[in-house]
Parts: C-alpha cells; structure tokens; sequence
C-alpha cells in the first residue's frame, strides 16, 4: 500500500477511537517532583521504562534538588543509573543541566518552553513532558519515538522531524487531547500496533488504517 495521509474526517475518528479506547493512558516514568521528572527524562532517551522506574526510587531519596545533582559527579551518579544505557554521557547531562537549572533559575526546573530549551539536552520533547506532567501547561505535543512511528503508520504526519510531526498532530488532534496524546499512541504502539508486526486483526483502526510502512501483520 502507498503512503497515505488521513485526512479529515478519518483522521478525527481514528483520534477519537484511540482517545476513547486507552483515556486511561498517561505518563510512564514515576517522579514526585518537576526535577524528579527532568532527570527521570534525561535517563530515558533509548532506555525502557521499566529500567529506568527500577534505578530512580534509590536516586531520588539521595538526590531531591537540583543543587544536589550540580554538586555531585559523574561517577557518583553512574553509582546509581549504572544499569541504563549510555550512564556516563547522561550522569554528566544531568549535572550540566542542573547547574545550569541552579545558576539561571535558582534552582527550579522553569516552566517556560523558551526557558527548558536552552538548558543543555533538553529538547522539545523533554520540555512538552515537563510542562504537561510537572506543571499542567499544555503547550504542544511531546513526539517520542512511539509517536514518530504511529504517526505515519496511521496517516497522521508522513513528516519525519519531530518538530513538524508536532505542528500536524496540533492541527488535527483536538487542544484537550495534546496532553496526553504521546501516551495513547505508545499505549496502543506497544499493545497492537507492535514495532515488527502489528496486530492489525485486533486493531480499533483496522477500518480506516493506511497502514503506511506496514510490510507484515497479523
Ligand atoms: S495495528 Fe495495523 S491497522 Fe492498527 S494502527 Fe497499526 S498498522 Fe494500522
């Protein structure tokens, strides 16, 4: 099949039957505070959810500010992260973008995204997570590799930069959908619509589908 946008009115019901089927879907890394959150993100680039909720209870009864994180080292936080991949280069983004957090802002994650962009490895994504999870400010669509992928399987975005993906999915996906939106798709990425094959036969979407990349399904 070639690759085809949803347009229209496909596009609002294929939203509206995700909305519906998983309106339970939400953040998956575990944090109590906004730094809590900025950490939890910066461990989870190409790292499962589940390794990363495993290391962070032990690392956030140590490290509770963001002073905290600035004055350790890198080899004191590997002590704790060790288990995700790429430890070492996140320990040391971790300790740069909280000295940065410490010198610019006093120590608070800000909730701008102007703000959360210029802080070193924080990028559009990372900053939408936190302004939605950490402070209720719905400002865009955090596009995660999840949201990448679903986006052009179901026709939403044939776009492959992040920032474009995002500029669609706001024009199509309803304002009171965008906060929770990256949660949904990954919900039904990882319980259907499967990287290497996808459970077409079971999906919600398999009417209007273009199922765009799709080579295999069950
Ligand atoms: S499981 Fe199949 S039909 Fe459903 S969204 Fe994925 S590719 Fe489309």
């Amino acid at each position: 099949m070639g690759v085809i946008l949803l347009e229209g009115g496909d596009a609002k019901s294929a939203i509206d039957a995700l909305e519906k089927e998983y309106k339970s879907a939400k953040y998956y890394l575990n944090f109590s505070t906004p730094i809590d959150l900025l950490v939890a993100a910066i461990i989870s680039a190409q790292t499962r959810d589940e390794t990363v909720n495993s290391v962070t209870p032990e690392l956030f009864k140590k490290f509770k500010t963001a002073k905290d994180y600035a004055n350790s080292n890198a080899n004191e936080l590997v002590k704790y992260i060790g288990k995700v991949s790429f430890a070492g280069n996140k320990a040391k983004n971790i300790i740069a973008t909280c000295k940065a957090i410490e010198e610019k802002y006093g120590g608070k994650v800000p909730n701008k995204m102007d703000e959360l962009t210029e802080l070193p490895g924080i990028g559009r994504k990372t900053a939408n997570t936190i302004l939605i999870n950490a402070y209720g400010i719905v400002n865009g669509i955090p596009v995660d590799t999840w949201v990448i992928k679903l986006s052009y399987r179901i026709g939403l975005s044939l776009n492959k930069d992040p920032d474009k993906i995002e500029q669609d999915l706001m024009r199509i996906v309803d304002k009171k959908h965008w906060k929770n939106f990256a949660y949904v798709l990954k919900t039904h990425g990882k319980k259907i619509c499967q990287s290497q094959i996808p459970i077409c036969s079971k999906c919600i979407l398999n009417k209007v589908c273009p199922r765009n990349g799709v080579t295999k399904s069950l």
